[in-house]
């Protein structure tokens, strides 16, 4: 099966000149959506990750489910404010301006192997934000995944951690 034939295009969102890669169609499949989990299985389960970490907000949408499959825990990379209890966070810069990201201060032990997933890797910005954050907060970043990679940013080479994608656009 091809994942790229459940991802839908959506031009000029969420503002003119970006082309919006929607995984809302590959998890209304659930045989596309159950092929994506298993891929991503494929990729990670050898990583042996003590806990899986998800990136706010579409980046839940695959780690907590693959969480149950390779029987470990899961916790979520969230926006400044979101997330109840001592936080730690982490700011980091955007192309005009800056934001912050947080992680509960219990959700690593320290030592703990984590991979990192969310649903697109673009600039790669947010996904090196989520794993400077966990290595701040003493986790060992065994990888990150994406289910989306945009090649023409290079995203990747800025991620301190090894990176694997299911399907990639130029
Ligand atoms: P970046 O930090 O530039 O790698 O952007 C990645 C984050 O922004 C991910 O959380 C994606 O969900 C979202 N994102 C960026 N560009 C797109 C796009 N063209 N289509 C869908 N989501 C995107």
């Amino acid at each position: 099966m091809d994942l790229k034939d459940h991802i839908r295009t959506v031009p000029d969102f969420p503002k003119p000149g970006i082309l919006f890669y929607d995984i809302s169609t590959l998890l209304a499949h659930p045989a596309a959506w159950r092929e994506c989990v298993n891929q991503l299985k494929t990729i990670i389960a050898p990583m042996k990750p003590d806990l899986l970490i998800g990136i706010e907000s579409r980046g839940f949408l695959p780690a907590a489910p693959l969480a149950l499959e390779l029987g470990v825990g899961f916790t979520m990379v969230r926006k400044k404010g979101k997330l109840p209890g001592e936080c730690i966070s982490h700011e980091y810069d955007l192309e005009y301006g800056s934001d912050i990201v947080q992680i509960q201060a219990d959700a690593v032990k320290p030592g703990q192997k984590v991979v990192i997933l969310d649903d697109l890797l673009a600039t790669g910005g947010t996904l090196r934000a989520a794993i400077e954050l966990s290595q701040k907060v003493g986790a060992d970043v065994a990888g990150a995944a994406c289910i989306i990679e945009l090649l023409g940013l290079g995203g990747r080479d800025g991620l301190n951690a090894p990176f694997h994608s299911l399907i990639s656009y130029e």
